[in-house]
């Protein structure tokens, strides 16, 4: 049995790392990172350093096809809520491939740190699914969120016992997600014109670029 730990650099992802490794410290473990293109500039270098803190190797799994700005230039819009492209084709797909070149154990474990807390979606999640697209005649894959009964207090608790740091970015972001990402509240938005500007007007220029606007109330420029 191998464990596959989608890991991003957030507070649940890092939550979940130490807790997969507190509680199986012997188990093989593959850690991998789906960069969408549109990461904070050291997300990467952040992710690699809290996972080799546990002895571990930082895998990056891309598109090799497109980046997040490529996927929204080319489709004239953004992805959805609902559709969420960006995430089967940026994050989720590309951990998948990885795992096909890459995983040659007959039982994979792909653990995911979302959270019920997170969205009505991500509640209904089940803990533990067979993973019927990945799943073949030599390889048996199960998807499973360990912590998903986990509430941001037990997260940020489990980090603080653990001392591992959280990302600069918490300091005024809810979430450590893309740059801008198409969940964020008006809260965030607002802290991404003021401490990543560039992001921000990165944004505005593709909305006026496409006509289309990445949120549904309208555009960042009046959120
Ligand atoms: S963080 Fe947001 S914008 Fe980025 S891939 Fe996930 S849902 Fe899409």
């Amino acid at each position: 049995m191998v464990l596959v730990i989608n890991f991003s650099g957030g507070k649940d992802s890092c939550a979940m790392l130490a807790y997969l490794c507190e509680k199986y410290p012997d188990t093989e473990k593959h850690v991998v990172f789906a960069d969408t293109g549109w990461e904070h500039k050291d997300a990467e270098s952040w992710s690699r350093g809290i996972v080799e803190s546990f002895g571990l190797h930082l895998n990056v799994a891309r598109n090799p096809n497109k980046t997040f700005l490529e996927m929204v230039v080319r489709r004239k819009m953004f992805p959805g809520m609902q559709t969420r492209q960006c995430t089967s084709d940026l994050k989720r797909g590309p951990i998948q491939t990885w795992i096909r070149q890459n995983v040659t154990d007959k039982l994979v474990i792909n653990c995911m740190g979302i959270r019920s807390e997170e969205s009505p979606n991500r509640k209904k999640a089940k803990h533990l699914s067979r993973n019927k697209s990945m799943t073949n005649s030599r390889r048996t894959v199960w998807d499973w969120n360990p912590i998903k009964d986990w509430n941001s207090d037990q997260v940020f608790n489990y980090l603080k016992m653990h001392n591992i740091p959280l990302h600069p970015v918490y300091k005024y972001l809810s979430r450590f997600s893309c740059r801008v990402c198409i969940y964020m509240s008006a809260h965030d938005v607002h802290q991404v014109k003021i401490n990543d500007p560039e992001a921000f007007k990165i944004i505005e220029h593709l909305e006026n670029q496409i006509g289309f606007t990445m949120f549904q109330s309208g555009s960042i420029t009046t959120i």
